[in-house]
């Protein structure tokens, strides 16, 4: 096999792994089935995905799947579909519960050894111990001993959960890490595949690198806050004998007024802040892609962080902007007139009835085809356009000429109530400083909710004992009625499209339509960022 080459990416630097084989790389991607995955978890996944490709190699995804409580096979199915919704294809799916079996023989073999420890010093204590570099009272039991306990625990006694397998590995190392780490712990709740097989599940420590090594895994990709942790990694395959895995470790992947932490996502779903786990306003797969968030866009940025090692609170002007440039090109075109305000025009010169034409839904690209625009001598505008018309100006009204304001009627309170004006179809739009949208009273109006999300907090960053609590926004969702014309009748739940003038926006069905944030730091998002 030739060595393989890195691959330039967008910014520029090389992305590439050390040590890599064309055809003989293996990722994996291990996901907790613990709720569902966020965008963090895609920059895991496609990552992974990413170098299993460009070496020509194997994609594993393995459900770590160690902690009865807190797992289930509806999560699984879930993270399923969020993988193919973000086209990350496993070559294999497996479960680290397929090497129960295994994890444990290795487990008895490591106390034989002299590399395992059974313990049943109290939690409190316990970490008191390992902080202070103090041996457990239990460190230097026999074999005998350990094989004893660690079978109590097997079992599941009474006696036995009160044990925990630790690896021996050292007291008092300035790597707190390498403290002596806990690898097997009981739980007698019921295994969603295992049923109630086992009472002792091994820690994510112990089994992660051993199933890395048991399956072929070449390059284990790691978020970097586990550096520290490597040494300990490699520890656990050398105790048992199997080989090492190279780790490539990355940046955890933040973002500012954003929770990324499952526990916390859980929080917002059961206090009914969100609706769901596909709430636009979820950093999750599925709420990201119901916000108009692409795969395309998702995967550029992810690639562009690549090899990054800064752990910082990223934007989210960056990944919308990236999105924006892969939706504007294939967005239909379609108008919209806010309903609560919307001005009457009366056009002099204008079509006697109705008259329809057809004209492209996207300036420049015939391929996303073709809609029809009603004409007529009465039409609606915006009130925030109506306002802004200066006595006798000549305006544009996009797709169809020009023409001046001759009188604008305006109440009390300041609110344009009618306009008239004179179609002028030989005046230049390049000469006008106004370009509006309309709608033909005649034509088929569409009454449409257009929808706008801030941020579920109100802090960039929250701190780890910061309650979630007192920085919930107070009103994350912004609801606009609105009339839309005929055309956006053909568009299916999901599609983008743009509504000139306001702004991108994905057809979230019945009627609704989801704004998409354009990475300018519009809007809402804006607000929260000039904080
Ligand atoms: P959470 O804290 O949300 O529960 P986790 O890390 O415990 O996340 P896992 O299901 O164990 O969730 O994660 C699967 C993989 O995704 C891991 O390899 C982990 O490194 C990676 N991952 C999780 N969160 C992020 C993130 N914010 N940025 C990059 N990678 C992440
Ligand atoms: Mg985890
Ligand atoms: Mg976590």
């Amino acid at each position: 096999a030739s060595k393989a080459r890195s691959t330039k990416v967008a910014a520029g630097f090389s992305l590439g792994l050390e040590g890599a084989e064309m055809g003989k790389v293996v990722t994996r991607f291990p996901p907790e089935p613990s709720g569902y995955l966020h965008i963090g978890h895609a920059k895991a996944a496609m990552l992974n995905q990413y170098f299993a490709k460009m070496y020509e190699g194997k994609l594993i995804i393995r459900f770590d799947d160690t902690n009865p409580s807190k797992e289930t096979t509806e999560f699984e199915d879930t993270i399923l579909e969020d993988l193919h919704l973000l086209d990350v294809k496993a070559d294999v799916i497996t479960h680290t519960s397929d090497y129960f079996e295994q994890l444990h023989q290795y487990a008895i073999k490591a106390i034989k050894d002299g590399k395992a420890y059974a313990d049943d010093t109290l939690q409190e204590q316990m970490r008191k111990e390992r902080w202070d570099g103090i041996a457990s009272r239990h460190r230097e039991d026999s074999v005998e001993d350990n094989l004893k306990h660690f079978d109590e625990m097997f079992k599941g006694s009474e006696e036995g959960v009160r044990w925990c397998l630790r690896a021996k590995l050292s007291v008092d190392d300035p790597n707190k890490a390498l403290r002596d780490p806990v690898i097997y712990r009981c739980n007698l709740l019921p295994h969603h595949r295992t049923g109630d097989k086992w009472k002792v599940y091994p820690t994510y420590d112990f089994a992660c690198p051993i199933v890395d090594s048991i399956e072929g895994v070449t390059h284990a990709l790691r978020t970097n806050e586990y550096r520290d942790r490597n040494p300990q990694y490699w520890w656990m395959t050398d105790a048992v004998g199997l080989r090492k895995v190279r780790i490539w470790d990355f940046s955890r992947l933040n973002f500012i007024y954003t929770l990324l932490s499952k526990r916390k996502l859980h929080q917002f779903v059961n206090s009914g802040a969100v609706r769901g786990w596909d709430d636009p306003r979820f950093p999750t797969v599925r709420g990201i892609r119901r916000r108009g968030m692409t795969v395309d866009a998702l995967r550029q940025f992810m690639l562009l962080q690549g090899p990054s090692q800064a752990i910082v609170s990223l934007e989210w002007d960056s990944i919308w902007a990236l999105n924006k440039k892969v939706i504007d090109p294939i967005a239909p075109r379609h108008w919209a007139i806010t309903n609560a305000d919307k001005v009457p025009v009366t056009i002099s010169g204008g079509p006697s009835g109705a008259e329809t034409k057809t004209l492209p839904k996207h300036k420049k690209n015939p391929d996303v085809g073709e809609k029809k625009t009603v004409y007529s001598s009465n039409i609606w505008v915006d009130q925030e356009d109506a306002k802004s018309f200066d006595d006798q100006e000549e305006v544009t009204l996009m797709d169809w000429g020009n023409a001046f304001v001759r009188s604008k009627t305006v109440d009390e309170s300041g609110k344009v109530t009618a306009i008239s004006m004179d179609l002028h179809l030989d005046g230049d739009f390049k000469k006008t400083k106004k370009k509006i949208t309309w709608l033909a009273q005649e034509g088929d109006l569409i009454p449409v909710t257009l929808l706008d999300y801030d941020y579920l907090i109100t802090k960039k960053k929250l701190e780890e004992d910061d309650d979630v609590k007192d920085f919930a926004t107070p009103v994350t969702e912004f609801k606009e009625d609105a009339l839309a014309d005929a055309n956006v009748q053909d568009l299916k739940k999901g599609d983008y499209m743009q509504f000139e003038r306001k702004g991108y926006y994905i057809y979230d069905g019945e009627g609704q339509y989801i704004k998409i944030p354009d990475g300018r730091a519009a809007g809402i998002a804006s607000k929260a960022d000039e904080e």
